[in-house]
Formats: C-alpha cells, structure tokens, sequence
C-alpha cells in the first residue's frame, strides 16, 4: 500500500513512544494497547477523509481520550432538584455521614460478620440488627434481605408455597413498574386469590376464600395511590383475628414503612411497622431506603418461629444483605432509639421536613445567580411548587416548597427543544442536575439542595462543552 495511510506507525511502535510510558504504567500495557488499536482505527477513518494526524503522539493522545472515557465510573453523585425526595432512579434515600463511616470501618478489613466472637463458632449476621429491631418495634425477631421485594419473595415462598394468599383486589399493585405483586407471587410458587373489589373488600369476602389450600391472608399498603371515594378496605386487626381463628398468618407488606410516627415532625401520617404488629400482623416488611432513611434492604420483622423458617429457607441465602448494609442499617436504626434528634439526624426527614421559608430564601439567593450565568438563554424566576415523598411514600402528600423556574428566552414554537437543551446542559455539568421539565419551563425544586456553594461553583462550567 502507497500512499498516507502507509504511514500510520504500528501498535508497537506507538506503545514504544516515551509518552505511552505514563498511559502503561496508569492503566496497564493491555488496556492501552486495546485504546491504541482504536484510536488508529479513527484515524485512518479520518485520514481517509482528508483529515486528522497519523503521528505517534496524536495517536496517544486520542487514545488517551479512550481510556478516559473507559475508565470513568458510571454511576456518580447528581443533584437531584426533582422534587422528590426518595427518587428510586436517583438512588433514594441519601445516607447520614455516621453510616458512611460505619461502612468504610467494616468494609475494608475482615469483620465477625457471621463469626461469634463469644464462642468462637459460626454466627448469625442478622444477630448484629436483630436485637436493635426488636427494640425499636417490639416485634420478637427480625431478619434483613435485600430490599423490599425480596422479603415479600422470601415471606410468600416461604409460608405460601404452592398454597394460596388471599389479597383484597384494591391492593395488587405494582411499583415503579418492576414490582408487580400478581407476579411476584407468581415466582415464589404461591397461588393468588383475589378477593373483593377494586374499590371495596369485606372481611366476609377473605372469610369466604379461606379453604384447606390457603398459606397465608396478605395486606399490602397501597404505596403509590389511593382509593377515593366509596371504599372499603378491612382494618389489620379484623384481618389478623381472622387469619388466626383459622391458624393462619397475616402478612403485611408496608412498602416504606417508618418507624415512628412522623405526624410529630409536621410530616403527613404513614404507617408504621411498630403498629401493624400491634395491630396483629404475624410479619411485617419494609424497605431500609425508603422513608427509614438507610441503605437498600427488606426488613421483615414478627413472630419467632416464622422468622426462623425465613431463614432456614435457601432462598434466603441468595437475598443476604452485605456486611457493609448491615453496618449503615444498624447506624440509622440507632437514631430512631432517640426521635427528638431524628431530624437532624437522618437526611431523608430533614429533607422531608424541611421548613418552607429555608427553600423559599435558597431560591431567593439563587435566581439571580443562574439568572446572570444564563444570560441572554434563558429567564430565572422563584417558583412555589410542591415536593413530594416519593417511592410511594406519603403518596397523597403534596409538600409544598420553592424552586427555580427558568424558561428559555425567545419563540414559544420551538420551547420544547429548548428546555430539553437547557436539561441537557445541566445533565453535562460535572455534578449532573437533574430538574423536571413541564409547560416549556425546566423547573429546579430546592428541596433537596443542600450542597448549594457546590451548585453554585460548577455553574461557571455550564455549556463549557456544548460543541461535544
Ligand atoms: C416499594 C415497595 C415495595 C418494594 O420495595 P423495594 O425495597 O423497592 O424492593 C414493595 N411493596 C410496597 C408496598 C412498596 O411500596
């Protein structure tokens, strides 16, 4: 072959060049020379067009570019301006600095994990949570798998394999679209009876179902919506005398599920897991990083001897919970031995609970801010909007709160690409942004901002790279 793209040096030689030195010894000669074989590929592709460079350095420095685009994590922090506060994509519930640090001792190093320390023998790692759990709920046992979907997995397989859960008709729900209870029954082997209707169900209507097949009554809190109008569902305690005239358990998934009430914080009324066991719940589960405020998990609390079949069941096994979780899990459920510091103490409440004339001050300081960064692009305006609990917590709940509502300057035809553009822009900064777009306006709720000098520095960086 004749001609320019003869010349393009070889992968060894290239690899050979002084400055592929510090490339080797950052990523390694393998991955490099992968980046370098790429890297020549785009440039014959441009050379073949009439431009780009074939030396040696133009190839490492293109190559370089691969690698920083091979090597960067993914997954990294954003600032959710969404409004909701426990937003499943964005990772819901922010953890306190306390359970950070309790991860970073245990996870580094070997820990007694499941080692007791007093016999020298295998131990249990739901023992490190256990007691703390009890105490908080009053329940005689608890264990923690995964998250949420897991425990009801874990409970329906467990007490309902191939026999039938009687659910009311008004709660088969389905979450985030990946949780859909008929389903999940489904895969742990148990069968599902519906009972009632949609809008009412009748403690006659569970009673008329229960036959020699039945495995359990199941109740699950209708996280994400609400039945309005004439309804009627059946209070736990009916529903528990129920199932234990007829030796049965009562399962209640409570979706979030809190531990104290959290009226006592202005917030609105959610129900806890303390009183569905009062209420005579046999297991109650919930989710650790919902309105708890901790790390992922599915916390089943109840009775002892159906906690134990939970954890003799191999399932179990494969929806452990990690040494790290459980470090952070037991961090958070410390604070909930001492509400009057909750608060201040667990990021998701303050948030939540976060007084409406802080945000509205917030927004006041940083209209004119990102008004004067944007420019000519677009307009800033304080807006009252409302926040919301999210992960079908509190789902009726409107809270109301402040925000940014900025709207792109000029036609109205083309607001739409507009505010996606602006969207976008923000999405590229180095600590994404994520707000939520509606009627041509790209609206930033400040609920959740409280790293606001961290917002502020990288607004310098905003359509640095818009030409990328
Ligand atoms: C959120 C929710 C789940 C799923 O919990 P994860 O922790 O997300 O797995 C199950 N049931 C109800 C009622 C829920 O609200």
């Amino acid at each position: 072959m004749t001609g320019p793209l003869s010349s393009i040096p070889s992968v060894d030689r290239v690899l050979r060049a002084p400055a592929a030195t510090s490339l080797i010894e950052a990523h390694g000669r393998g991955l490099l020379t992968d980046a370098v074989r790429e890297a020549i590929d785009r440039l014959r592709d441009a050379m073949e067009a009439g431009t780009g460079d074939i030396g040696e350095s133009a190839i490492l420095q293109s190559a370089a570019a691969i690698l920083e685009r091979w090597t960067a994590p993914s997954l990294g922090p954003v600032f959710n301006l969404t409004g909701t506060v426990l937003h499943t994509n964005l990772g819901r519930a922010p953890l306190p600095p306390e359970a950070i640090a309790a991860m970073a001792r245990v996870g580094g190093q070997a820990t007694n994990l499941e080692y007791d320390l007093a016999t020298g023998r295998r131990g249990d790692r739901d023992r490190h949570i256990e007691g703390l759990l009890c105490r908080l709920t009053g329940a005689e046992a608890a264990t923690v798998v995964n998250n949420n979907a897991a425990a009801v997995l874990l409970c329906l397989n467990t007490l309902a394999l191939r026999r039938e859960v009687i659910v009311s008709r008004g709660e088969l729900i389905e979450i985030g679209g990946s949780f859909r209870l008929p389903d999940i029954m489904a895969r742990a082997g148990a069968r599902l009876r519906e009972v009632g209707t949609t809008n009412r169900t009748h403690l006659e209507d569970f009673a008329a179902a229960l036959k020699p097949a039945t495995g359990l009554i199941m109740q699950v809190h209708t996280s994400n919506y609400r039945i309005q109008g004439f309804t009627a569902s059946v209070p736990t305690t009916d529903l528990a005398a129920l199932a234990h005239d007829n030796d049965l358990p009562l399962v209640v998934d409570l979706g979030s599920g809190t531990l104290v009430d959290l009226r006592r914080y202005g917030l609105p009324y959610e129900p806890t897991a303390p009183a569905a066991l009062g209420a005579g719940a046999d297991l109650v589960s919930f989710s650790g990083d919902k309105l708890l405020g901790g790390p992922q998990a599915g916390i089943i609390i109840g009775r002892a001897d159906l906690v134990a079949k939970l954890k003799r069941n191999p399932m179990k096994r494969a929806m452990r919970v990690d040494k790290m979780t459980i470090a952070a899990l037991f961090t958070v459920l410390g604070f909930y031995t001492d509400p009057t510091r909750l608060i201040e103490r667990v990021p998701t409440l303050r948030l939540l609970a976060r007084p409406l004339a802080d945000i509205e001050d917030q927004a006041r300081r940083l209209a004119p801010i990102l008004g004067k960064r944007l420019g000519d692009a677009a307009s800033v305006e304080v807006a009252a909007c409302c926040s919301q609990a999210g992960s079908g917590s509190l789902p009726e709940s409107e809270i109301p709160s402040a925000g940014l509502a900025i709207r792109p300057d000029g036609g109205k035809r083309r607001a739409d690409a507009a505010v996606r553009r602006l969207a976008e822009a923000f999405r590229r900064l180095p600590v994404p942004v994520i707000g939520r777009i509606g009627n041509g306006t790209l609206l930033f709720d400040l609920r959740c901002l409280e790293d606001e000098a961290g917002f502020v520095t990288q607004l310098g960086k905003l359509f640095e790279d818009a030409a990328s």
